[in-house]
């Protein structure tokens, strides 16, 4: 039984993070490292201010976790200090809880009962629990290899190591399969490898998830494009299903804007990828930004993270640009109704580094010097409205032009959808309109005993939609193989 008074006697806290200056310093995580017992003192007290609600709209719904995550019975553990039991309970629905507490943007706050008003004190940082009760899990070998007691015999490829293939993989070998991870990159991980920068998850916190995942018997193969480096054939041959978890990674890009071939404008993940190889030490990347002025098109996750990368890099200035106004800064406001998703401005750590944000702009041209490098960029003031069809329209508000210096521009506007691979052409699979993979009501593709989930599947999401959908699909795969599954499926193909 949770304290009913809780959240009276505390308010929110967030973990605290360390100084700015230190932490541009470095590329480390932006937390502040406390000792065990002050960590878990803290993380306690605000565990202790949920009501274990009758309806925890937080665990589930529409808007709460994905994973179904059974968020009050683990507060309600770390309040009491029962950390292991905590840990079970939560593994039991999250094959990676250090992942979503570092990076998900969390449904489940947004959706906490106590978010309702200010005077309610904030919503339970139901993160930072998450989190800490994976670190915990971690410090005191509460992490163990679950090894299965029986093989069956079958053989899965999964194809893609991002959260949704690694979640699939661990289920589906925890189920007894023989899995196959297949990366075609140089390192496995996928975004979590070289999206997400260093200073949001330390990879560390990766490498002991997938050292963990080879003690089970999941083997990885990296450098192997399925479908180039080997055949569809071979795969067919070689495998009793297949796994297509090959993220949404083709960049939105904008070439009508006038100037955008010039030298220096960049998709976000040219400029991400390298920085976070750089991170893993393989040498300077080709697309810094020390010593430039930076400006980032795009307020999303994907902005944020370059704007965090160029700052450490050493940009003179980072600007980020949004075509939507700024919205209100707290759910105090008429404009933020609870219990929809917070419409309130979301800011990360970078923004409280360095450079600036402006709102209700756009790119009107970028400008080059006599070389064909960009030298500025020309905004607008913009509304955004929808036309006739209801489509996206953004339209000028004014004739005055403003222009900025910018030696690299950085277009973090959204994915469209699954890249161009063999691996699909050679599976006869075709893309949906959204540029996605389609799959019936058991996530199988147009391709018998081939299956999808996360981003190729959903479109660019969060990571917790990537680790739900990659354990349902291992419950599909599980069913396929073997005639029925036991393994948990917290959601539905979209
Ligand atoms: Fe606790 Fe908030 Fe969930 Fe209610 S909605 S059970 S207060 S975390």
């Amino acid at each position: 039984m949770a304290d009913p008074k809780g959240f009276l006697k505390h308010t929110r806290a967030e973990a605290p993070k360390r100084p700015v200056d230190e932490r541009l310093g470095d590329w480390h995580e932006v937390y502040a490292a406390l000792s065990a017992e002050e960590r878990n003192e803290q993380v306690s007290t605000q565990a202790s201010r949920c009501m274990d609600c009758g309806i925890p709209f937080c665990h589930s719904g529409s808007a709460g976790c994905p994973l179904g995550n059974l968020i009050p019975e683990w507060n309600d553990m770390v309040r009491r200090g029962r950390w292991q039991a905590a840990s079970d309970r939560l593994h039991a629905t999250n094959n990676f809880p250090e992942f979503t507490g570092k990076l998900c943007p969390a449904p489940c706050e947004a959706a906490c009962v106590l978010a309702i008003s200010p005077d309610a004190g904030g919503a339970v940082t139901i993160k930072r629990v998450e989190e800490t009760i994976a670190e915990v899990s971690w410090e005191n070998d509460y992490v163990t290899p679950q090894v299965a007691e029986e093989q069956t015999g079958k053989r899965v490829a999964v194809v893609g190591s991002g959260p949704a293939g690694l979640a699939a993989a661990q289920q589906l070998t925890r189920a007894g399969h023989e899995v196959t991870v297949y990366e075609r990159d140089d390192r496995i991980g996928g975004l979590l490898r070289y999206g997400i920068p260093e200073f949001k998850m330390e990879k560390s916190a990766l490498d002991r998830r997938l050292a963990q995942m080879r003690d089970e018997g999941t083997k990885f193969v990296t450098g192997c494009e399925v479908g180039v480096d080997l055949a569809v054939e071979e795969l067919r041959a070689r495998y009793d299903a297949v796994v297509l978890a090959v993220g949404a990674l083709r960049g939105r890009d904008d070439t009508s804007i006038p100037g955008r071939e010039l030298e220096g404008v960049h998709l976000a993940m040219e400029h991400l990828v390298p920085a976070n190889k750089e991170c893993e030490g393989d040498g300077p990347s080709p697309i810094s930004a020390k010593g430039k002025h930076v400006v980032i098109l795009g307020g999303g996750d994907t902005g944020a993270d370059c704007y965090g990368t160029a700052t450490r890099q050493g940009a003179l200035s980072v600007t980020q640009l949004d075509n939507y106004p700024q919205p209100p800064t707290s759910r105090d406001d008429e404009r933020s109704p609870w219990p929809t998703w917070p419409y309130v401005l979301r800011t990360y750590p970078a923004h409280e580094e360095f450079g600036e944000r402006k709102f209700a702009v756009a790119i009107e041209s970028f400008v080059g010097d006599d070389e064909g490098h960009v030298r500025a960029v020309r905004l607008r003031h913009v509304k955004v409205q929808r036309d006739e069809n209801g489509r996206r329209q953004v339209v000028p508000i004014s004739d005055e032009v403003e222009e900025l210096p910018c030696d690299l521009a950085l277009l973090a506007i959204g994915f469209e959808g699954v890249e161009h691979m063999p691996l699909l052409d050679g599976l006869g699979i075709e893309l949906t309109k959204r540029g996605t993979i389609g799959c019936g009501s058991n996530w199988e593709t147009t391709a018998p005993g081939v299956f999808v989930c996360g981003d190729a599947h959903r479109g660019a999401s969060l990571v917790v939609w990537a680790i739900a959908e990659g354990r349902s699909v291992a419950n599909a795969v599980d069913a396929h193989l073997t005639g029925a599954s036991e393994l948990p499926s917290p959601v539905h193909p979209t």
